[in-house]
């Protein structure tokens, strides 16, 4: 009975002393932000708090401590404690004084610098201005990339600068790459091919001929054209190529020279016909800059290819007014012809000439500026562009036949590749009547006839617009 009663008195006990600490517990609730940003040289406002007990309000009874100096950038703490009985409560509130000016970088020496790859950049210095921290130069980071250098520094507030200094690689366009010896070598049957050798150059990595590569060769026991593709990149990945052109002929008399005989502005229902004839009785190939002509005519640019010459493309109107109007009629006329020929032969050709050729002046009247703009964007849009260095007159004068050989004649070198303009425009009986001895005079004074290819060096005359 008696411990029955010792038992009830302590669990009584027990539990008046935890209501007596669950009312008494101190609570401290703080009104506003606990996390609180001020800026160097601002007050810090209290922002108020509730204290209390289950009990009562204990709001005087708080013991508000601080360390702000709002004089120095740092973190802060209000700290708020309240003691009740056997029970304390601490809260803090964190202050954080920031200043919120930007630090400057400032950069000495170039802004713009050439560089190699791997070339080491001595650093022509730098400052840093602010107006709370010193010494920021110390940690200013640096990093290189591939087109900039990135100076990059922070406050102590946190407020940051980035600057750039900006780098043109120096190997950005390619490396050199010469051919020794000729660029269009012409062999007699069976004679030796022998490599004259190329020199290629990087400015960053120097002499890089080893790392030249070679492609294609040549069989002097068979007549025909080859070509040599020597191929060059550097450690930034451009690169560079020459082709070397290979004649083997069963000609004793060669002088080395070739001539590319090309006939603009057809197919003519007479004169296509007439100069496929001579080409094949004279077993020569040649190349046609043609337009878009009757459906009739369509047969003759299938000869033209089926007899082994270049088809190549002049345009679909040749209209000076429209294709020279601006950059799109001209590719809209150009891929006019050029699906034209692909339905008719097969494939699309790539080479072209333009009306009136790279060098025209009559563009000018239509659009200022074109030509310097298309010859650059076809080479762009893997087309090959051909202009001539021999111009047989057929097209800008009421030439005899007998002017138009001497025209060509006259100026064919030999060691060359000589590109002869010439027309199969309807009724242009002069240049036919002239082509055979044309061809005579080439054969006798020992000159390789050739159709243009792809691999074939351009030749472009000076721009005028
Ligand atoms: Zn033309």
């Amino acid at each position: 009975m008696q411990k029955r009663c010792i038992m009830i008195i302590i669990i009584s006990i027990v539990l008046l002393c935890g209501v007596f600490l669950i009312l008494t517990e101190p609570l401290i609730h703080l009104y506003g932000r606990t996390d609180i940003t001020l800026n160097l040289n601002d007050e810090y406002k209290e922002l108020g708090f509730q204290a209390k007990t289950r009990l009562k309000d204990m709001h005087k009874k708080v013991k508000i401590t601080n360390n702000i100096n709002s004089k120095k950038v740092g973190r802060y703490q209000v700290i708020y404690q309240l003691k009740s009985y056997f029970n304390q409560k601490t809260v803090v509130r964190n202050i954080h004084v920031i200043e919120t000016k930007k630090p400057q970088i400032i950069l000495k020496g170039k802004i713009d610098l050439e560089l190699c790859p791997n070339e080491k950049y001595q650093e022509e210095g730098y400052d840093v201005v602010d107006n709370y921290d010193k010494n920021l130069k110390k940690k200013v980071k640096i990093k290189r990339q591939t087109n900039q250098i990135i100076y990059q520094v922070k406050d102590s507030s946190g407020n940051e600068d980035i600057k750039f200094r900006k780098i043109t690689l120096k190997n950005e366009n390619g490396p050199t790459l010469a051919l020794k010896g000729k660029d269009v070598v012409v062999l007699k049957r069976n004679e030796k091919y022998q490599e004259e050798g190329y020199q290629a150059t990087d400015i960053c990595e120097g002499d890089i001929t080893s790392k030249v590569l070679t492609l294609g060769h040549v069989d002097t026991t068979k007549p025909g054209t080859y070509s040599i593709r020597y191929v060059v990149k550097n450690k930034n990945g451009k690169e560079k190529e020459q082709i070397r052109t290979v004649f083997v002929t069963n000609q004793e008399n060669s002088n080395g020279g070739v001539i590319y005989l090309t006939f603009d502005d057809g197919p003519s229902k007479e004169i296509t016909p007439a100069i496929l004839d001579i080409l094949k009785k004279e077993k020569i190939k040649a190349t046609f800059f043609v337009t878009d002509k009757p459906e009739e005519l369509n047969p003759l640019i299938q000869r033209e290819d089926t007899e082994g010459h270049t088809v190549a493309l002049h345009t679909a109107t040749h209209n000076y007014s429209y294709v020279y109007s601006s950059k799109e009629a001209y590719f809209e006329d150009l891929k006019t012809i050029q699906d034209k020929v692909n339905r008719l032969v097969g494939y699309k050709s790539k080479i072209i000439r333009f009306p009136g050729g790279g060098s025209n002046h009559v563009s000018m009247k239509y659009s200022e500026g074109i030509m310097t703009y298309l010859t650059q964007e076809v080479k762009q849009r893997g087309f090959y562009y051909y202009d001539w260095n021999i111009d047989s007159g057929d097209a800008t004068r009421r030439y005899t036949s007998d002017e138009i050989y001497q025209n060509v004649i006259s100026n064919l070198m030999p060691e060359k590749e000589n590109i002869v303009l010439m027309h199969d425009f309807a009724g242009n009986n002069p240049t036919r009547e002239a082509l055979e001895r044309i061809i005579q005079f080439g054969k006798q004074n020992g000159y390789v006839f050739a159709p243009i290819t792809e691999t074939t060096q351009e030749i472009h005359h000076k721009i005028a617009n």
